[in-house]
């Protein structure tokens, strides 16, 4: 059999390993956005499949098995296009997804809808802003002008910025002291994130908690209903069971 996991994510290079240990045939697919990707183990292919017709066409010309959607919880468009080509081809699929963050005692977040919203509200909630919410979507903040940003990104943003930023080229995992201290030395008096989830970006929020700082938390988009774990060993066991 072959599966086909839809990547980018921790969960699905962990995925990967795990199947490629158990000697089952799997390929991982990534979009090719950022520069240096970190590889899953196994076979991987990068690049678009040219929505659900060619994910359709792609998953019937490899005789894929099963789709494991294990794409980042804000990969809208893939998700519904998973969704759809899976069902066009007959092939089941499961969504691999960390769960959301919750708020802890201590914690001041702003639920917002998008990151237009969440740029509508900044300027009533502070006036330095570690804006950690990735590369796309940077166009919603470009107006702020009266505003500071920190930016932190994986790669070099290619949209419209705000005035006053400073640009921080990294990715996770992160620790609690190199949050607070890079908050802090910055003089960050809010935080802006999507609710991606995890354990490799949370230090931020439990920084943003010690300093007693607001955070913007952007919610995830819905995505189309389908069988859903948030467990990578649950998901091996699933695929056995195809
Ligand atoms: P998206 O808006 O949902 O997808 C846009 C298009 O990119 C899709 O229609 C598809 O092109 C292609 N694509 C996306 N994921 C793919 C994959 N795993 N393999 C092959 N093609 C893929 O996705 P996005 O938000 O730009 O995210 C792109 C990738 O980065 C995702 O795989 C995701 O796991 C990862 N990522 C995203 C975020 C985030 O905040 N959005 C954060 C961390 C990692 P075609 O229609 O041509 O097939």
């Amino acid at each position: 059999m072959t599966v086909l996991v839809l990547g980018g994510t921790a969960e699905a290079r962990d995925l990967a390993a795990r199947l490629h240990e158990r000697a089952i045939p799997v390929v991982s697919s990534l979009a090719g956005r950022v520069s240096r990707p970190r590889l899953p183990v196994g076979e991987v292919r990068i690049g678009g499949f040219g929505g659900v017709e060619g994910l359709t066409a792609w998953l019937r010309e490899h005789r894929v098995q099963a789709v494991v959607d294990a794409t980042h919880p804000f990969a809208e468009r893939i998700g519904a296009n998973a969704f759809h080509a899976a069902r066009a081809a007959g092939v089941p699929l499961l969504r691999l997804a960390r769960p959301g963050w919750q708020p802890a005692d201590g914690d001041r977040w702003h639920w917002t809808a998008d990151l237009e919203e969440a740029a509508a509200l900044l300027p009533g909630l502070g006036e330095r802003v570690f804006l950690t919410s990735g590369r796309q979507g940077l166009a919603a903040f470009a107006d702020l002008d009266p505003l500071w940003f920190l930016i932190r990104c994986v790669d070099p943003p290619n949209q419209p910025l705000p005035r006053r930023y400073e640009l921080v080229l990294d990715r996770g995992p992160y620790r609690l002291d190199g949050e607070r201290a890079l908050m802090t030395e910055h003089d960050i008096d809010v935080l802006v994130t999507k609710d991606s989830g995890g354990a490799m970006t949370a230090a931020k929020l439990a920084a943003a908690r010690e300093l007693g700082l607001p955070v913007v938390v952007v919610r995830r988009p819905p995505r189309p209903s389908t069988t859903e774990t948030p467990a990578v060993e649950a998901a091996v066991e699933w695929i056995l069971n195809q």
